[in-house]
């Protein structure tokens, strides 16, 4: 284990925010920002990382095409405004959804992940170019690209300030930077008392929007947009609401659901084929969903909630 200090402020001190599976989360009494301290040593968090492998249901991943793809519709819609075409780099393209719509588009996508499996799909399946690895293991040229783009990447990094260099060196001057990331440093640590919703310590950082723009200011970035999209199916009641319906609906619609594995014994992942078909309710539920988070979460009232932020920033 290794103690940190904020990767803005150094040592200003510090105050107790969340705890979670052992590990601490703190909020930085200079700039608000809430990371994990001690956390594991790299070599450990490089095990983990190599654990969580195994965790993440690849073939569920895989299966859930319906809503990979309208995520990067919205995604693509946004950097369309600024970008409409060019090199393209997704950093954590997962099954590679994002990379076709971005080559249906008319753009020249590449990505890169650290899951292998993923990585296959994406290359002998869909045909986009994807590489196995980190920004820090793939060799890509410098500024060779137009937009760098990431959904829920951010949280996960170990060095926020150096990752965030690389992607400015990553872009040509002007290239765009599009991502999505939570707005936990906004809320108080009482909002997470007894869950496990942080994620600690595979999230090592939790932003603001005041945060990002720091971020961003010391990276060689210009913020140019913050949208926020007020997570309503996360509040308490709605969430208990919507899992006990999505049970329902799980209970009666059984088709392409995954075999219940052994705790012990998970069955070998198989790379599929083929792209799963759409399936007509699921595609309804992501329908609602995204309706409800990105069109009536836009207008909703955001202050106290929780919220995905989705950051629009230009390299300087
Ligand atoms: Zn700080």
């Amino acid at each position: 284990m290794e103690a940190v200090s904020c990767i803005f402020c150094g040592d200003r001190g510090t105050r107790p925010y969340h705890e979670e599976n052992g590990y601490q989360a703190v909020s930085c009494d200079g700039c608000g920002l809430v990371f994990v301290t001690p956390r594991p040593s790299e070599a450990e968090m490089k095990r983990l990382y190599e654990g969580q492998e195994t965790k993440v249901d690849l073939g569920l991943q895989i299966r859930n095409v319906e809503r990979a793809t309208y995520e990067a519709r919205r995604a693509l819609d946004l950097v369309g405004r600024y970008q409409p075409s060019g090199r393209l780099l997704e950093i954590g393209c997962a099954a590679g959804y994002f990379l076709r719509e971005a080559l249906r588009r008319g753009y020249d996508p590449t990505g890169i992940d650290i899951t292998g499996p993923f990585v296959r799909y994406a290359t002998d399946v869909l045909g986009v170019d994807a590489r196995e690895g980190t920004l820090a293991s793939v060799e890509l040229p410098p500024a060779s690209f137009d937009v760098v783009y990431h959904r829920n990447v951010l949280s996960h990094l170990a060095y926020p300030l150096d990752a965030f260099r690389q992607m400015r060196s990553l872009l040509r001057p002007g290239g765009l930077m599009v991502y999505q990331t939570g707005n936990v440093a906004e809320l108080p640590g009482e909002r997470w008392a007894g869950t496990n919703e942080l994620d600690l310590p595979d999230h090592l950082y939790h932003f603001g929007e005041r945060q990002l723009r720091m971020l961003a200011e010391r990276t060689g970035f210009e913020t140019l947009d913050v949208r926020r999209y007020a997570l309503l199916l996360h509040e308490p009641a709605p969430r208990a609401a919507l899992l006990h319906l999505q049970s329902l609906f799980r209970k009666n619609h059984k088709n392409g659901a995954p075999a219940k594995e052994q705790k012990n014994k998970p069955a070998p992942f198989v790379v599929p084929n083929d792209v799963p078909r759409a399936r007509l309710l699921h595609s309804l539920e992501v329908l609602v969903d995204g309706y409800i988070t990105y069109d009536l979460g836009a207008v909703a009232p955001k202050e106290g909630r929780r919220a995905t932020l989705v950051v629009v920033a230009r390299a300087r």
